[in-house]
């Protein structure tokens, strides 16, 4: 900017002194044209002033010095030049325009070539009056007579000029800088706060016109520097959690790319802290990971899905994070959990087999002591054993078949009609019907596609809790519905009721509302469990109304079969 500045000043200057000069040299010129054809006139005056007819012609015209003076006849004949000329050859000079003038009576000034002598003159004629008429005294001074004066002139003009120039560049020059001196401060303050470095210092000299400019700068770069310092502070502090979180957890920007990862997911897809930037394709190749991301991204819509990286089970929670364009992937090592679960579950299938087998065969045995005995107190325990064992043995097979349930993948399913199925029910719970006077009623009908034994163990289920908790003489419905191709199962009753505290809990393993009942009702706790798994495995939708002393509905929606 300073170069430039310098080079505009430099030819402003250079192009107003030239201007100075041309009109300096025309208005000198002009002067000097004014000043000789002045000096011309008076000698024309002075001549005429001392012409007579006795006048030695001669010796007049000489007295001239530098001017020209001419004596010319009122016919026209040139009487006599200051100039040496040979009279004879001379034209008649009446036409001559400074003659005609003074003819004429308005004596003027002319400047024009001489054809006698060839140069350029300044001439001036007066009309003098003579013995015999008149005469005109003409006086002449040669035009390069004034350009001589000019080109004395010039030199020491132009010097002066350069010397002018000269110093207008170096005033020029140290204006400039004095003028970019502060601008320079504001660039070097712009400078250093780019570069993170910035020191409010005062600007040397006084510069008012751009004060409150720095002073905004001062200000922002306060503000900005309190910003990057609690970014700072906010980014370590990222970093501490990011660097110490044992989920890996990756950032993608609006276009797939990884705007952050921490070190657990970078480990998890082995990868380097150069993969920020680049797309998601470099991360991983997993297909269902990608595709899942890409509709989690295209659909605004959270995901969550399981994948096996490196033979590792990971649980991969997809979030939009909101407010922003960023998608957020939360990988959760769930190996152990899964190993430990299943652990659990081989576990608890083997204690159950385990069991089993030493139970049937003391059930065998009682059955056999109470055959011989006939004594009244040790029928009494013979029954309790026959009943704790009866009681164990329903819950290991609820166990089992729990297990079985959890360790199913595929189904085959069969049409299975399900009041059928309620109808077996009914006849296996003919014992306890009678015991607790609970009439049972099965309306409608409808097929699930299912495995038979499943459709019967859910309804055996729901319909012995039904009894179970039914208050004495009372009530249960099994309604079977197939309204617009839409199968259900609805078994009513008007026992208890369930409060709305344990509504949420009863589908847990071996959860119990009232411990002691239920234990007394013969339940084992398992049995709505078993309907959940049974309901998770088809997809049905198991849904609970009851109220507390009122009764129960519990409803399996089977969906279109
Ligand atoms: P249980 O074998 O003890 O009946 P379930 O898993 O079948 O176990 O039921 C869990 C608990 O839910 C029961 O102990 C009982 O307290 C409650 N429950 C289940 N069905 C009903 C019902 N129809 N009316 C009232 N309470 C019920």
């Amino acid at each position: 900017m300073k170069k430039r500045l310098f080079i505009y000043t430099t030819l402003i200057i250079s192009a107003g002194l030239l201007c100075l000069f041309a009109v300096s040299v025309s208005i000198t010129q002009g002067n000097n044209l004014n000043m000789a054809k002045s000096t011309v006139m008076e000698a024309a005056r002075i001549c005429a002033g001392l012409y007579s007819d006795d006048v030695d012609l001669d010796a007049f015209v000489k007295a001239g010095d530098e001017t020209r003076i001419t004596v010319i006849s009122q016919d026209g004949t040139v009487l006599a030049d200051s100039f040496p000329l040979d009279m004879g050859s001379l034209e008649n000079h009446l036409a001559r325009p400074e003659v005609r003038d003074a003819a004429n009576g308005s004596p003027t000034a002319h400047v024009r070539h001489s054809e006698t002598l060839g140069i350029d003159f300044i001439y001036y004629a007066l009309k003098v009056e003579a013995a015999d008429g008149h005469v005109f005294i003409r006086a002449a001074v040669p035009v390069a007579l004034i350009n001589a004066y000019l080109l004395r002139m010039l030199p020491p003009l132009v010097i002066l000029l350069f010397a002018v120039a000269l110093l207008c560049l170096a005033l020029s020059r140290s204006v400039i800088r004095r003028i970019i001196k502060p601008f320079e401060s504001v660039e070097c303050r712009l400078r250093m706060l780019a570069g993170g470095e910035y020191e409010p210092e005062p600007i040397a000299g006084n510069y008012a016109e751009i004060e409150t400019l720095i002073r905004s700068i001062d200000e922002v770069t306060e503000m900005l520097q309190k910003s990057f310092e609690e970014l700072r502070n906010e980014k370590t502090k990222l970093d501490y959690v990011m660097g110490n979180i044992g989920d890996g957890l990756v950032v993608l920007d609006d276009n797939g790319d990884v705007a952050l990862i921490n070190p657990a997911a970078r480990g998890i897809f082995n990868v380097t802290p150069e993969i920020m930037g680049k797309s998601m394709n470099y991360l991983t190749s997993e297909r269902a990971l990608l595709e899942t991301v890409r509709s989690s991204m295209n659909h605004y819509e959270d995901a969550l899905l399981e994948i096996v990286i490196d033979g590792r089970i990971f649980l991969v929670a997809v979030k939009r994070v909101p407010d922003t364009r960023m998608t957020l992937v939360v990988l959760s090592d769930v190996t152990e959990n899964r190993e430990n679960a299943k652990r659990r579950e081989e576990f608890f299938t083997n204690a159950s087999h385990e069991l089993k087998t030493p139970l049937t065969a003391i059930k065998g045995f009682n059955e056999l002591t109470a055959i011989n005995n006939k004594d009244e107190g040790i029928v009494k325990y013979i029954e309790s054993i026959a009943r704790e064992t009866d009681r164990m043995l329903s819950l290991i097979v609820d166990m089992l078949k729990l297990s079985e349930l959890e360790g199913t993948q595929d189904v085959n399913p069969v049409p299975v009609s399900l009041s059928k199925a309620a109808g077996e029910v009914s006849d296996n719970l003919t014992g306890i019907l009678t015991e607790k006077s609970v009439s049972l009623e099965i309306v409608g009908d409808g097929e699930v596609a299912a495995e038979q034994g499943h459709v019967y163990e859910l309804v055996k289920n729901l319909v012995e809790n039904a009894v179970r908790y039914s208050n004495q003489g009372g009530k249960v419905s099994v309604i079977i519905d197939c309204e617009k191709g839409e199968t259900s199962l609805y078994v009513f009753d008007e026992g208890i009721g369930i409060s709305p505290e344990e509504q949420t809990r009863i589908f847990e393993r071996f959860y119990r509302v009232e411990r002691s009942r239920s234990q007394r009702s013969g339940g084992t706790g398992l049995g709505l469990s078993i309907v959940k798994h049974i309901c998770a495995l088809y997809g049905w939708k198991l849904s609970l109304k009851s109220r507390l002393g009122v009764g129960t509905e519990i409803t399996v929606a089977f969906g279109e079969q």
